[in-house]
């Protein structure tokens, strides 16, 4: 039998960056949703077992051989305010698991129980904020985006206590590291400098080995983590995605889209969305991301100053210099992404405004980002008579500038092959996306025992660039009556 081969890299460092504990006992474990296609990516073979096997092993009722679960420690910004010390309070990292092809990958259970990280919370989640992290992580991952992975959700049995009384479920999730911004800080702030280095050490090991090689690899590591975190927020802006938490706790070192809440894919365009109810005062904004990334940076790079350099001045240099560099390497993600979108191969002077002005134009219009793109597949293809126009008339203006765009751009562009041009923008424009009021529809139908919406919205989002007409429904903005304006963590 195929099975998990663990080794633990993070258990092997010092007891003070971890708690051990055991996964709370589970009533009943049932398997709600599980990712066959990622489980053999781990070298785990899924028809060795039962479903209700799995949901025994996965919510660690049945721990899986070589697990040493752990609640990690790390501190962080929440809302821009310092907490000293969170860590896990309602998560275990189980271990981690060496892939057949060799990757190192955690497997982390969330809503395990309480651990002494929990302050005054209950340790657990309920079955729908659990489903949507699977089912947003997962149409992500799709999107080719990089995130962290679900591999199951499972309904515990029980019943937890939120407003109402709800299911209880566990997420086994799979991701690169765990580490995040608020590890290097809890180390930082509690002055550690030997636990800052050994987690800088473990860090460049797993994720930026290059960095070893660097005069300074702790500068390097940090210069790697800028240019992952510019590059995920930049394609976050690129499909209209708004994190909702993007607190210093939940800004992954590795880069990748971590802690899925009050998360939501906008529909119409607009800078100022925010769907989080406990976002009042929009801090999280879809169009704040960019300078909260790099306010949430500026904290990595002050938590490393004492790695950086021998004397305090110079590693204040080390450190701003590097958080200097975020703003263009940003810009210059954000505009990759952005002329990908506009199925532009060439980078010309005045791009950044021909996709500045589309925005202006969708805001002011109202327009659905997705389709607005995805709408330009079909624009650069000259419309048959009679055929339904895909853009309003407020847009011909635009579309006359990004037509001579498309044209001016060099060889390789396809000029003279609009198929090519259409297809090459359906290809970076997705039809698909998690939209709040589908994964709104999927949860109501799970919370009444029904998880066909659930595995159906998966299905459809295993492939968001694809069109397929049976699907059509899934691919369409709210009607007025379906609009979600809100999205909880429920925690
Ligand atoms: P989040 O913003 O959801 O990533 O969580 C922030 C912090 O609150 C982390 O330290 C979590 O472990 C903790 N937390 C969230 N929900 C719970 C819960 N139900 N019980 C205990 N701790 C929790
Ligand atoms: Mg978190």
């Amino acid at each position: 039998m195929v099975s998990l081969t663990f080794d633990n890299s993070y258990a092997r460092l010092p007891e003070r960056f971890h708690h051990r504990q055991q996964p709370q006992r589970m009533p009943a474990p049932r398997l709600v949703l599980f990712n066959a296609a990622l489980a053999r990516e781990l070298g785990f073979d899924p028809a060795s077992r039962t479903p209700d096997e799995i949901a025994a092993l996965l919510c660690g009722n049945d721990l899986p051989e070589g697990a040493q679960p752990l609640a990690m420690v790390y501190a962080g910004h929440q809302f821009g305010h310092w907490v000293p010390r969170l860590g896990d309070g309602r998560a275990l990292l189980l271990g981690e698991v060496v892939t057949p092809a060799g990757e190192r990958r955690d497997i982390h259970l969330k809503g395990s129980g309480r651990t002494p990280f929990s302050r005054g919370g209950d340790g657990r989640a309920a079955l729908g904020p659990v489903l949507r992290e699977y089912i947003v992580a997962e149409a992500m991952a799709r999107l080719g985006i990089p995130t962290t992975r679900a591999l199951a959700a499972i309904a515990t049995g029980d019943t937890i206590t939120r407003d109402t009384p709800l299911p209880g479920a566990v997420l086994v999730r799979v991701a690169r590291s765990h580490l995040r911004v608020g590890t290097f800080q809890y180390f930082a702030a509690t002055g550690d400098v030997e636990g800052l280095r050994e987690l800088a050490d473990h860090a460049v090991a797993r994720l930026y080995p290059h960095a070893r090689q660097a005069e300074n690899p702790c500068r390097a590591l940090l210069d790697a983590v800028i240019g992952a975190q510019a590059a995920l927020v930049a394609e976050w802006m690129g499909v209209g995605f708004i994190h909702g938490v993007m607190n210093t706790d939940n800004t992954s070192i590795a880069g990748e889209t971590l802690d899925y809440g009050p998360c939501a894919f906008m529909d119409a365009f607009d800078p100022g969305a925010v769907f989080s109810s406990i976002d009042s005062m929009g801090r999280y904004a879809y169009g704040n991301q960019p300078s909260i990334v790099y306010w949430n940076l500026a904290r990595l790079a002050q938590a490393l100053m004492p790695l950086l350099a021998p004397d305090a001045a110079q590693a204040q240099h080390a450190a701003q210099e590097a958080v200097d560099g975020f703003p263009d390497r940003y810009e210059a993600a954000w505009l990759a992404v952005m002329r990908r979108k506009l199925g532009l191969v060439s980078a010309q002077e005045g791009d950044a405004s021909l996709v500045r002005d589309l925005l202006t134009l969708m805001h002011g219009q109202g327009a659905d980002y997705t389709l607005t793109f995805r709408r330009l597949a079909r624009a650069v293809i000259a419309p048959a008579a009679g055929a339904e126009r895909p853009f309003a008339p407020a847009f011909d203006g635009w579309l006359g500038r990004w037509r001579r765009r498309l044209e001016a751009d060099g060889a390789g562009a396809d000029r003279s092959d609009p198929s090519a041009v259409s297809r090459r923008l359906e290809a970076a424009n997705p039809l698909f996306i998690p939209r709040n009021h589908l994964v709104e529809e999927a949860l109501a139908a799970a919370y009444a025992g029904d998880p066909g919406p659930a595995r159906t919205l998966l299905d459809v989002l295993a492939d968001p660039f694809a069109d397929r007409p049976q699907h059509a429904r899934h691919a369409l903005p709210p009607t007025p009556g379906e609009i979600v304006r809100e999205t909880f963590c429920g925690t």
